[in-house]
Order: C-alpha cells, then structure tokens, then sequence
C-alpha cells in the first residue's frame, strides 16, 4: 500500500461528499478560519466523549464515539486540505520523518503538573526573578491565576 497514494484517494472521496452535502457551497477565504475552528470543535466533542465515559457511538457503533470524533477532526482536515490544494499526506510523511530525529520530549517541552520543566519558564518565575521586591502574591495573582479583584 502506498500511504500517499490510498491517503489522496480518501480525502479527495472526503472533500467530494463534502461540496455534495452543500459544505463549499459558499466558499470564500475568509471562512479559513471558520474551517479551522471547526476542526477545533471535532476536538472539543473528542473530549466530552471521553468525560461521558466513551459510550459507543450511535453512528459508527460498535466504535466507541471518542474514536468517531477523531475521525471527524482528520475528515475535516481532509477535506480541507483538498479544497486548499495542500498536500496533506507528504507532509504528514515529513513531519513524521522529522519528529523521529527530534530529542526526547522534543527538547524539554512538557505540561505543567507532569515534570518541572515548564515551571522553570512560567511568567511567574520570571517576574520574580527580574523584580525580587515586587515578586510578592500581587504579581502572582495577576499573572498567574487571574485577579481577585
Ligand atoms: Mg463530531
């Protein structure tokens, strides 16, 4: 199987029902951004699907409706991606052939809470560090966690 070959297949068929259910009836470059947010939106039902404890789907069952929803974000990317002329599946062949030589974590990045590492950069830490008279609970509460005003 060639990955670019049978992924090009597929988006093309993704972007195909997509104009016919009406989806690029009024394109314009301006909606970009609606696309993309709709891509966000696929995600955000990813996650409730996971915080509803992943029932099946009614719609792919047996699947599970995190599964489907994850499938919505790569179809929306794909149909994008053939609307847009970009060429979706080589990149994702490069970047991935890229991310093998990267260093472990890709250099240091982690989330907070799952190793020290972010800790060290935190606007915080930087205020503190470049105003230590001034690093006191009032720096922390409007940088950090928001006021409380
Ligand atoms: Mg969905």
């Amino acid at each position: 199987m060639n990955f670019i070959s049978e992924f090009q297949k597929m988006q093309a068929e993704v972007h195909r029902n997509a104009r016919d259910k009406g989806w690029w009836d009024d394109d314009m470059p301006s909606d970009d951004g609606t696309k993309i947010s709709l891509m966000h939106s696929e995600l955000s039902e990813a996650l409730e699907a996971m915080r509803n404890g992943n029932p099946v789907s009614d719609k792919i069952g047996p699947l599970s409706n995190l599964v489907e929803e994850l499938a919505d974000v790569v179809i929306r990317v794909m149909d994008y991606a053939e609307a847009r002329d970009l060429p979706l599946a080589l990149a994702i062949l490069k970047k991935h052939q890229y991310n093998t030589g990267r260093d472990h974590k890709h250099g240091g990045k982690a989330l907070p809470g799952r190793s020290g590492a972010l800790r060290l950069h935190s606007p915080l830490r930087t205020v503190r560090d470049s105003f230590p008279s001034h690093g006191s609970s009032t720096c922390k509460g409007s940088l950090w966690w928001g006021s409380r005003n």
